[in-house]
């Protein structure tokens, strides 16, 4: 049976074809919902202008996934108007009020701790994590194949990190018939690749492995693709990044040397927007139970 929400009252401040998806699953099982910078034609759902009027009164704030950047801007592509969040704004919130985030950056940390508030973020959960893998890996083996000119079948790639998006990635370029080899640190991720059909070398030796591959995914969150390891790579390959921005590629030394890469952040929503909409519908219903049902009223 889904959960019920009937008692809760949830803003939700920007996003894209998720937030969408979110906001009218989160309608039908009874929140009442007000949303700023969404389109939304949903008679139930409440359309605000301003932040700082439809937080007044809420139990829980949901921001997009990729949160605010250190500007303090909303990520709300579908909004011609810039919207900004700032500690004036979000203080007006009682202390503890939940902040749900895909990911916060350093602004959204600071802004949350000043003003007493709770930060949840999904996406460090392995449940989303794991199934938002699914449209990431997807997306980025679309970009391989439209940006490259050969076949995904008979190449050689590289997948940096074994985490939860790395082990996704490389296990779908293994279906597709690709040599892959895995580059992660840890040994028993390591142990795993190895387990899957797959090569496993570990980063140090990251160099003399590069030299011969066609793609690179990268999904380690730290400067791994260098000057250094650049200088190595063959110019016919592509570099897709998946690491959460900037990446872990030095982006202008790539451009210097003539070699395409390219930073893909985001992917399941632009590829997959019901699948990872859903994803988040399903999971979120539950955290606002667990954070609020117990609340003193
Ligand atoms: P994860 O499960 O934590 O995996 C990260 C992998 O990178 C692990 O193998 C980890 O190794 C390795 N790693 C981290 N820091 C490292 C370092 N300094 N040196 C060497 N290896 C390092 O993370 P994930 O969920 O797969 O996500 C990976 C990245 O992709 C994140 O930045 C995330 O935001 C991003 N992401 C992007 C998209 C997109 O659409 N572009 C979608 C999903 C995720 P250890 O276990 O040894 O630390």
């Amino acid at each position: 049976m889904d959960i019920q929400l009937n008692r809760y009252k949830i803003l939700i401040v920007g996003g894209d074809a998720r937030e969408i998806i979110l906001a009218t699953r989160l309608v039908a099982v009874g929140a009442s919902v007000k949303v700023v910078g969404l389109p939304i034609k949903n008679e139930k759902i409440e359309l605000y202008e301003e932040i700082i009027e439809g937080l007044r009164g809420v139990d829980i704030v949901i921001l997009p996934v990729p949160g605010i950047n250190d500007r303090g801007e909303v990520h709300m592509p579908y909004s011609e108007r810039k919207y900004k969040l700032s500690k004036d704004v979000f203080c007006n919130l009682p202390a503890g009020t939940p902040i749900i985030v895909g990911v916060a950056r350093q602004a959204l940390r600071n802004m949350v701790k000043e003003c007493g508030l709770k930060l949840i973020e999904v996406m460090n959960l392995d449940e989303v994590a794991i199934l938002n893998s699914i449209p990431s890996a997807e997306g980025a083996i679309q970009i391989a194949m439209e940006k490259s000119l050969i076949t995904i079948h008979g190449s050689r790639s590289l997948v940096l990190g074994f985490g939860r998006t790395g082990m996704t990635l490389a296990r779908m370029l293994h279906v597709l018939s690709s040599k892959v080899t895995v580059v992660a640190r840890d040994a028993a991720q390591r142990a795993r690749a190895v387990e899957m059909g797959l090569e496993a070398v570990d980063i140090s030796i990251l160099q003399k492995k590069i030299v011969e591959v066609d793609f690179i995914f990268n999904t380690i969150p730290a400067m791994i693709i260098d000057k250094v390891v650049l200088k190595k790579i063959k110019h016919s390959a592509l570099i897709i990044d998946l690491a959460s921005s900037p990446g872990g590629t030095d982006f202008k030394i790539a451009e210097e040397r003539g070699i395409k890469a390219i930073l893909a952040p985001g992917l399941p929503g632009k590829v997959a927007p019901k699948t990872a909409g859903n994803i988040l519908a399903d999971i979120i219903p539950k955290i606002i139970v667990d954070e609020l049902s117990s609340r003193v009223i």
